[in-house]
């Protein structure tokens, strides 16, 4: 039996702690850019905010595929905002 007829296993495995921005769907990160484009410039968190944020986000057990699965949320959209905030309280 050759390896294209079973398949390599490795390639079924996707990527779960990751951000969308690194993970094909084009529609999540879509709604995502767009919901960062009209946040107002007066709401958005600082960059390195949002960065220090995101980096938490890429550490943590709860992100799935660009979804905090404690609150819900797509993260590169709600850290996006000033009040966007972690619902364990790390940062
Ligand atoms: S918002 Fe908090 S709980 Fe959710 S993925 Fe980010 S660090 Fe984890």
């Amino acid at each position: 039996m050759s390896e294209n007829s079973i398949g390599n296993p490795l390639k079924k495995l996707r990527c779960v702690r990751c951000l969308l921005n690194a993970i094909d769907d084009k529609t999540a990160l879509e709604i995502v850019n767009k919901y960062k484009a009209d946040t107002p410039e007066c709401d958005r968190a600082l960059p390195e905010v949002y960065r220090q944020r995101l980096d938490t986000c890429l550490d943590c057990k709860y992100l799935e595929r660009g979804v905090c699965l404690k609150c819900g949320y797509y993260v590169e959209a709600r850290m996006y905002r000033k009040g966007g905030a972690c619902p364990l309280k790390l940062f």
